[in-house]
């Protein structure tokens, strides 16, 4: 048995969404990354994604022995992993991918009869989206438990994560030194007045984050900060992290905020990429870490399957190639990081739960926009 593969690309539009989807998108979309990321290569319009979002005829229902899974994670990116699942337990997975809003609406309107059995998708902020949708069922694991700090799962065992992301502050070493950077909050400093470059406020990463420190700072302290780093801005911002990390390098902006894993797509590109990476807020709550995961799905007609795939997700094994593949950390503890990971150093991860991200995101949300974060 292999793995199929359904990815739903701008090439195999059939059919229209009804209007009613089309409105759930709209709210879910706003994520934009360039091609080949995690989030799938469809990173276009709105319209355009709903055109092609409905693939319903190409997916039949596989049956109890066969997992299917709604992934915005990049096919080349897990393939590996799940054809190597495949052979180790006979076990046909079929996989769609797309991005995370147009899969979650997907999931919403096919209801009781969605082929989907597992939601993979990065971000906890999107995993309680979709748990508080009533898109995922809870499942209890003493293995998922073993493998995964409670802090990347959600408490009820409706998703847990897979892989660790540190979403930190870089910076152009030619004009900055590490020692004069600490925290997020920092960067709000007038110090840095023309000198920051950010990513949008639109993408999840950064909801997230604000998320985080509206917990540790409290809503006022938080709005004071964000309307620092907006006048701070030495440019509009960005469309996604790839971008403004090339800014800095460009000498565009001396400091800005991204995700570990894309600095690590890069360097691998360009180890000589001349931009440093600096572990933010050491000695006070540690630096922000979210996680890529997955849950099962409410209607799944394979739920068992489905958590003995998680399962197999968190083991030793797969947690290295999962974690490395995109230059991720793996979430369980003990396992070896890639070589490039190791050499950015040791980090104090904040201790937060990740489904904090979640609960104060609409928070988070009217925050940015009243601070003027575009
Ligand atoms: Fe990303």
């Amino acid at each position: 048995m292999s793995l199929k593969t359904i990815s739903t690309n701008f090439t195999s539009t059939k059919r229209i969404l009804p209007v009613a989807v089309f409105g759930m998108m709209l709210g879910l979309a706003g994520c934009s990354e360039p091609a080949a990321t995690e989030d799938t290569a469809a990173e276009e319009s709105v319209e355009t994604e709903t055109a092609e979002s409905s693939e319903a005829e190409a997916t039949t229902d596989a049956g109890a022995e066969t997992v299917t899974i709604y992934s915005s994670r990049n096919e080349q990116l897990i393939k590996p992993l799940l054809d190597r699942y495949t052979e180790e337990t006979g076990v046909a997975i079929e996989l769609v991918t797309d991005k995370t809003g147009p899969l979650m609406a997907r999931l919403e309107a096919e209801g009781q009869n969605t082929p989907a059995d597992m939601l993979l998708t990065v971000d906890a902020g999107n995993l309680w989206q979709a748990s508080q949708q009533g898109l995922l069922q809870p499942v209890t694991s003493s293995i998922l438990e073993t493998n995964v700090p409670a802090k990347y799962r959600d408490p009820q065992g409706h998703w847990t994560g897979l892989s660790l992301r540190a979403r930190t502050i870089f910076y152009d070493p030619n004009k900055v030194s590490a020692d004069d950077l600490s925290t997020y909050a920092d960067l709000a400093d007038p110090k840095w007045k023309g000198k920051l470059c950010l990513r949008t406020s639109k993408k999840v990463y950064n909801q997230s984050l604000v998320a985080s420190m509206i917990d540790h700072l409290g809503e006022e302290r938080t709005e004071e900060v964000v309307r620092g780093w907006v006048d701070n801005l030495a440019t509009d911002v960005f469309g996604d992290d790839t971008s403004m990390l090339e800014a800095i390098a460009a000498g565009q902006c001396e400091v800005g905020i991204a995700n570990s894993y894309y600095y690590g797509r890069v360097l691998e590109e360009n180890p000589d990429f001349p931009v440093g990476i600096f572990w933010a807020n050491q000695g006070t709550t540690g630096t922000h870490v979210n996680v890529s995961g997955a849950g099962v799905v409410a209607n799944s007609d394979n739920p068992d399957g489905t958590l003995q795939l998680m399962e197999w997700l968190s083991s030793d094994d797969a947690q290295g190639i999962y974690a490395s593949a995109d230059k991720e950390f793996p979430v369980k503890e003990g396992v070896d990081k890639s070589e490039m990971l190791s050499s950015w150093g040791p980090f104090e991860q904040d201790d937060i739960n990740v489904q904090t991200f979640g609960e104060l995101q609409t928070q988070a949300i009217q925050l940015m926009d009243k601070a003027g974060y575009k």
